[in-house]
């Protein structure tokens, strides 16, 4: 239920609210509005007509259900789209447009190095790379683990950029956020429900990708599952799903993005390097994401794609990764939206 504040209702009015809540036994959680405060009692659906008698309360002005089956994620709880601070002055939504890039997998030191003093050279405010890596083979590379994230700490010390990187596993998640600005879900994880339960208690925000056999609404309500735990700074990102087509990786789901926004006030963030497998792709296909009005990128970048230890034919060259971003600031600037 949604509990609508009147507008200049004061603390005391919001206090008890929220311990009317809690005795009831749902968990409160308040949205300030620019004019009003809204607070979403989430809990058990089957009795919640019970919140409908804190309508009598001071301060209050309606009791409202939330008819989607997601309720902090969606639009009926909190309209304005959200704003996720990643580092002192860098937000991820709103008219900025973030790019997130760097290697698949942390390789080296060399590697980590030189890639993410081209990605920042180019535009990118964020540093991607995989110290943890959910591989499809057992036999494949696994990651670096946590020399890797040292390796990512130490690119970050050198060029500032805040890092993005997957943790894979629950028991893991202590040990990456010691080391991540953004803990990363892969699409093998998103019902990962234990995985996401840990995250939504951590205070680091939290990038979610689509499951490739995952519908928009299991999609939100996993990011559900991250928010009710109290975590609000989490980010959406649509890396293409699996259909018939063997042409391209996955097929990139551009529409997810408007869909997305008419349904939630997350971020979205989009995924052309997986989406497609193919680095002549993602160029054009940054764009599109960028057209159908993405809050960001996340783009896989390797100095020497052809050694990579994975997803080499995905990756730009830096100086591809230039040239997209060159133009992409052109995209960006017709979106209302500044890089
Ligand atoms: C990745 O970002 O390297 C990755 C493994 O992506 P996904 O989980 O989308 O397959
Ligand atoms: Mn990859």
């Amino acid at each position: 239920m949604i509990i609508v504040m009147k507008k200049g209702a004061d603390k005391e009015a919001l206090a008890e609210v929220k311990r009317r809540i809690r005795e009831l036994g749902y968990k409160p959680h308040v949205i300030h509005g620019e004019t009003r405060n809204v607070v979403g009692a989430v809990g058990d659906e089957r009795g919640k007509t019970v919140l409908q008698a804190l309508e009598s309360l001071p301060g209050v002005e309606t009791v409202l259900p939330i008819l989607k089956p997601y309720k902090l994620a969606s639009l009926e709880v909190k309209p304005d789209p959200s704003q996720v601070e990643i580092a002192p002055g860098l937000t991820v939504g709103g008219d900025r447009l973030v790019v997130m890039a760097g290697p698949c997998s942390v390789e080296s030191e060399e590697q980590i190095l030189e890639t993410a003093r081209s990605v920042k050279a180019a535009g990118a405010q964020i540093l991607r790379g995989g110290a943890f890596k959910p591989r499809t083979s057992p036999y494949s590379f696994q990651g670096l683990e946590e020399d890797g994230l040292r390796l990512l700490v130490r690119a970050r010390e050198e060029t500032g950029l805040p890092i993005v990187t997957e943790v894979v596993n629950p028991r893991d998640v202590e040990l990456v956020s010691r080391y991540a600005d953004i803990m990363q879900v892969g699409a093998r994880n998103i019902q990962n429900f234990a995985l996401l339960k840990m995250l939504g208690q951590l205070d680091k925000p939290v990038l979610l990708k689509r499951g490739m056999a995952t519908t928009i609404q299991e999609f939100l309500m996993s990011a559900e599952y991250v928010l009710a735990e109290g975590n609000r700074r989490v980010m959406l990102c649509e890396r293409g799903i699996r259909t018939f087509e063997t042409a391209t990786r996955n097929t990139l789901d551009i529409s997810a993005v408007p869909v997305l926004k008419a349904q939630t006030h997350l971020p979205v963030i989009v995924d052309p390097s997986h989406a497609t497998g193919h680095a002549p792709l993602v160029p054009s296909m940054c764009f599109a994401a960028v057209a159908a009005g993405c809050d960001g990128l996340i783009v896989e970048v390797h100095p020497h794609p052809e050694m990579a230890v994975s997803d080499g034919p995905q990756s730009l060259r830096p100086n591809e990764f230039e040239a997209m971003m060159k133009k992409l600031r052109e995209y960006a600037a017709v979106a209302g939206k500044k890089i």
